[in-house]
């Protein structure tokens, strides 16, 4: 874990733009934004991708995506859009292996995804 560069972010080792913080997750503004909000919900727990996750995980899950919707209706785009994605190994782009929903909103986005 402790190369891991978002349990650094959860434990404050490294800086980051924290937008939300409770005793179980952090969001943070994503450096690199691909839309005018680009939030990573991540929790504190190290989980490294959704292949790993347990039934003790599912009340984290559903709080790490309520959060999200919360995070996306304070900004505004709750009735306009916005898209959450966790992006699993290889194909799918995870370069981070913490897992972090992304959450995207404040254009239009293409669908199927790249
Ligand atoms: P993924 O490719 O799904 O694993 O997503 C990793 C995300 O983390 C990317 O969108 C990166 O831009 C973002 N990221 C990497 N390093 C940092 C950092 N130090 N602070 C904030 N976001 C980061
Ligand atoms: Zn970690």
């Amino acid at each position: 874990m402790s190369e891991c560069l978002f349990c650094k972010i959860t434990s404050h080792q490294i800086p980051a733009k924290a937008v939300y913080e409770d005793d179980r997750m952090i969001a943070i503004e994503d450096i690199n934004p691909q839309a005018p909000l680009h939030v990573l919900v991540i929790p504190k727990s190290h989980i490294a991708t959704l292949n790993d996750l347990s039934a003790a995980n599912d009340g984290l899950v559903g709080e790490m995506t309520r959060r999200a919707a919360a995070i996306a209706r304070e900004r505004g785009f709750s009735d306009s859009g916005f898209r959450t994605v966790f992006n699993t190994n290889r194909e799918a782009g995870q370069t981070v292996y913490h897992i972090h929903l992304h959450l995207l909103a404040g254009r239009s986005l293409s669908w199927p995804p790249g």
